[in-house]
């Protein structure tokens, strides 16, 4: 089922959903099973699957000449989003992005998604190689989202990248997701411009958003007024992560480009142990969560990183 028709039929109650990384290749699917059965007493109506760009490694050849060769740390996104369909028979959201795919591969992948049955997808450019600092598109490949948004789109009415098929009846659309920035894009000169391309993604034709992590509800709230001055009225789902560790202090405004409110930062740094700051972080995301679900929020995402439990202690908390 569509994302947009699991809001509609909650009929204005949260509801609760979790994002997954795809294990380091080598590990086995039970790491994703270990962190969604602990979940799955909430309700989950979907569950999301991140996708992750190639990186670089150099071997040495005989001779001793070096060879760059790209490798996925995570592959398995649309294998994953099959496996939790059929085991826990909730909707998987795989994630689509731009980099390391040309066109045709993403439209394979995206005609692979069609036969599975999956009715949604989150479309996004893709982080940065780890290796590099910035963005750099594949050759043949989409730069933007709203360049692969476009594709789904085209694909949606029967327009494929080199022929128009008549797309049969029983055929599933997707329903189609955007990333949006409470705090701001870190690439963009300021939020106008931000906006600008986040109103292009919905004209477009995305059907929700699901928002960075924040840790301060009024970034959110200041990101909803602004969306709907933007004539943007489609669900905005807000994404939360729980604070876990001390170290994530300075680690989650580098890669996440985002501020903490200062009456967190402090406490963090007040705390005696990492044991409290876990528990710290679970009870500022329970205050968190059940204000947005009074100022209405759609539905709660959380960003698991594959540890169940602090999402589990807040969930327990407020659904
Ligand atoms: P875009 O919408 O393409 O925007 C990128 C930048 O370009 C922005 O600054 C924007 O303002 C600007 N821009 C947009 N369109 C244009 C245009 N036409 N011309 C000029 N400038 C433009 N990354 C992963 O690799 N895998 C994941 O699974 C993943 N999941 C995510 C899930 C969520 C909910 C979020 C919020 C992020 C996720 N990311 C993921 C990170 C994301 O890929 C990065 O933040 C990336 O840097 C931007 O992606 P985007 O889709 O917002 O890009």
């Amino acid at each position: 089922m569509k994302i947009t028709e699991h809001i509609q039929n909650a009929k204005g109650k949260t509801l609760f959903s979790f994002e997954l990384l795809p294990p380091i290749k080598g590990q086995s699917i039970r790491n994703i099973y270990n962190t969604i059965d602990p979940l799955m007493e909430f309700n989950p109506p979907f569950i999301d699957v991140t996708y992750h760009r190639e990186d670089y490694i150099y071997k040495e050849q005989p001779g001793g000449l070096l060879q760059k060769v790209a490798y996925r740390k995570r592959p398995g996104t649309v294998a994953i989003c099959a496996a939790i369909m059929s085991k826990y028979k909730v909707d998987a959201v795989p994630h689509l992005i731009c980099g390391g795919f040309t066109k045709e591969e993403t439209e394979n992948a995206l005609i692979d998604l069609q036969f599975l049955g999956i009715d949604n997808v989150l479309v996004l450019r893709g982080d940065p190689r780890q290796t590099e600092k910035t963005f750099y598109p594949t050759p043949g490949g989409h730069e933007y989202a709203s360049d692969l948004l476009q594709h789904v789109v085209d694909m949606n009415h029967g327009k494929y990248l080199h022929e128009n098929i008549d797309v049969a009846t029983d055929q599933n659309s997707f329903c189609i997701g955007v990333a949006g920035y409470p705090e701001k894009h870190f690439e963009s000169p300021n939020l106008e411009t931000d906006f600008k391309y986040l109103k292009k993604k919905i004209d477009l034709g995305a059907d929700f958003i699901v928002t960075q992590m924040f840790f301060d509800n009024e970034k959110y709230r200041k990101f909803v007024e602004k969306c709907r001055e933007y004539d943007i009225h489609v669900p905005i789902i807000p994404g939360l992560k729980p604070i876990t560790s001390s170290k994530q202090l300075i680690s989650l405004p580098k890669t996440f480009h985002l501020d903490f409110p200062l009456e967190l930062s402090e406490a963090v740094r007040a705390c005696k142990s990492e044991k409290e700051v876990k528990e710290l972080g679970i009870e500022w995301l329970i205050n968190q969560s059940k204000e947005l679900i009074k100022m209405g929020a759609p539905v709660l995402h959380f960003y698991t990183m594959g540890n169940p439990e602090p999402t589990k202690r807040v969930a327990e908390a407020v659904f």
